[in-house]
């Protein structure tokens, strides 16, 4: 977990309190292009991209509240560590897997109309407990973006092994913390969708 700010933990008692500070979007940039990057087409980009960084950082961030305009449109989203809030009852913890103890981790995501673009804003990049240490694990932290998947799917055509695969994955995008079952899985689904296509009416 080398994304955690690692000067409390020089202060030994608190260990358990640490900061994601990787979420800040609005740092000096060496050039327009990588300004660019920070700047989100759309709320699943955005999302997506959140989603993989906190996962690749031990955390799991939720939707706290989103506001909607007449039309129904999502134009700010909330959103906190899934251990913010209030511990309520026994039912919510077991459905989640994890306790709420108010975490005061909070993002805020916009959208500009003026730019037709999604901007993410830090409004606390602080969390009072440890990071997650096996995110692998976590089902959402192996998920394929559809430009991922046809990566796989290409190199699998090229008969590149899936160990190879995963590296190159690793490689295009250092918060992707796939495994080789992720891939293997991939390789299934792709022979599946080429032997429905394969198939004689
Ligand atoms: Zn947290």
């Amino acid at each position: 977990m080398s994304g955690f700010n690692e000067e409390y933990n020089t202060m030994g008692e608190c260990d358990f309190f640490m900061r994601t500070s990787e979420f800040v979007t609005n740092r000096v940039f060496g050039s327009r292009e990588e300004l660019m990057d920070w700047v989100f087409g759309s709320r699943e980009e955005l999302m997506d991209w959140v989603h993989k960084l906190a996962y690749s950082l031990g955390i799991v961030i939720v939707t706290k509240r989103s506001n909607k305009r007449a039309d129904g449109f999502k134009h700010k989203v909330v959103l906190k560590c899934d251990r913010g809030g209030v511990y309520k009852n026994a039912d919510s913890s077991k459905a989640s897997g994890t306790k709420k103890i108010n975490c005061p981790f909070e993002l805020e995501a916009r959208y500009s109309s003026e730019d037709d673009a999604w901007t993410l804003k830090v409004i606390s990049d602080q969390h009072n407990h440890q990071p997650i240490q096996y995110m692998e694990g976590h089902p959402y932290a192996q998920r394929l973006s559809d430009e991922e998947f046809s990566l796989v799917a290409e190199l699998t055509k090229m008969n590149v092994p899936p160990r190879d695969i995963l590296a190159i994955l690793k490689k295009k995008n250092i918060s992707n913390v796939s495994s080789l079952r992720t891939i293997y899985n991939a390789r299934s689904k792709i022979r599946m969708a080429e032997q429905v296509g394969k198939s004689p009416m």
